[in-house]
């Protein structure tokens, strides 16, 4: 079969011409004939509170797996389901469904779960409960990561004991990403020293950048080795600042999503970690008026930085190739002769048109 597009993105690169599938694989690209749009890899999405009505920490595994399939309608076909901060039990029977859903078929694929608390800075709690916050304890974190597959932890270095959970988590090879904090640039260097391999939507829920404090958003954009993940729904962030992210953190950004239950529903009420959240006008907003994560796919961020001339490959790499290399996983968001045909078909605004799964269309 062909999908009849006019080229793809294969290893971060434009092929001019067809993509040609068989047995679920990619089996040529390049191929001669025209057609129109373009085939990228299945999105990558690091952060998904929720979508389609389902709120991941109330969610049993079969609404993870409609939840899934939701997302792989709109290009995403791997997903770091989201916890954001809950009480104890709730999060840990959460972290259980995650790890149960991850072992079924499904066109969306889970990579493992991004714990976004407790661990996180009271001044710069957002959306999180504040009098739910703990400070790092090995026990607490023993208890999370024997419940279900965490892959990624949201940490606020400045709290007692942070340094030591970065080296205990980079240790057992889980991504920490620094956010929630009010971390200075000084502390923020050492916790990257110590581990911490990427920042939770910059900007947003940390210290700002100023030129003679340029706190944690200074130290992620000049770190080389840190990636930068940003809210790329043109609500969390201006696109000027995604402009200037990207000028900075060429090859190491990553958008996500941050989509909660109401994403893809229009404006109304819904909850996120169980909180109320009042969506209007495309954006979540709970009761105190913090930001309350996204309403739109993660598709959004890539038709964002195409509006803003980012070369196409980069655009595509920043919601596919990035989000995986930041988790060691060369075996998803690619486009690759012999590899499955995991792959979203977008016109040339980056709208998504057609998505395979396994070389199955599931949209
Ligand atoms: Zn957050």
């Amino acid at each position: 079969m062909r999908l009849g597009v006019a080229a793809a993105v294969v290893g971060g690169v434009l092929v001019r011409g067809d993509v040609e599938i068989a047995d679920g694989c990619v089996a040529a690209v390049g191929v001669p004939g025209a057609g129109a749009g373009l085939a990228v890899p299945g999105l990558v999405d690091l952060q998904v509170n929720g979508y389609a009505g389902v709120d991941v920490l109330d969610a049993e595994p079969a609404e993870l797996l409609e939840m899934g399939r939701a997302l792989a309608r709109d290009g995403v076909l791997w997903y770091q389901p989201t916890l954001i901060t809950a009480p104890l039990e709730k999060t840990l029977d959460a972290l259980q469904a995650v790890g149960r859903a991850l072992e079924s078929p499904s066109p969306a694929r889970i990579l493992g779960a991004h714990l976004e608390g407790p661990f996180l800075s009271p001044d710069r709690a957002g959306a999180h409960p504040p009098a739910l916050l703990r400070a790092p304890d090995a026990d607490l974190l023993e208890a999370y990561l024997a419940a279900g597959p965490v892959t990624m932890v949201t940490v606020a270095p400045e709290l007692d004991g942070a340094l030591e959970l970065v080296e205990t988590l980079a240790a057992r090879g889980i991504v920490v990403s620094l956010g929630h904090t009010n971390a200075n640039a000084a502390l923020a260097r050492e916790a990257f020293d110590r581990g911490a391999a990427s920042v939770t939507h910059l900007f947003n829920a940390m210290r700002q950048f100023h030129h003679r404090d340029p706190g944690i958003v200074g130290a992620a954009l000049t770190r080389q080795d840190v990636v930068v993940q940003l809210i790329a729904d043109g609500v969390h962030v201006d696109p000027e600042a995604v402009l200037a992210a990207w000028h900075v953190a060429r090859g190491r950004l990553v958008l996500v999503s941050d989509a909660i239950a109401a994403a893809g529903g229009g404006d109304g009420t819904t909850l996120l970690g169980g909180i109320a959240v009042t969506v209007a006008g495309g954006v979540a907003r709970t009761a105190d008026g913090e930001l309350a994560g996204g309403v739109f796919p993660l598709s959004a961020g890539l038709r964002l930085l195409l509006e803003l001339d980012v070369p196409l490959v980069e655009a595509v790499d920043a919601v596919t190739g990035a989000p995986a290399r930041l988790l060691g996983r060369t075996d998803v968001g690619v486009l690759a002769v012999g590899a499955p045909a995991d792959l979203v078909v977008v016109d040339d605004g980056g709208e998504v048109e057609r998505v395979y799964a396994g070389g199955e269309l599931v949209a």
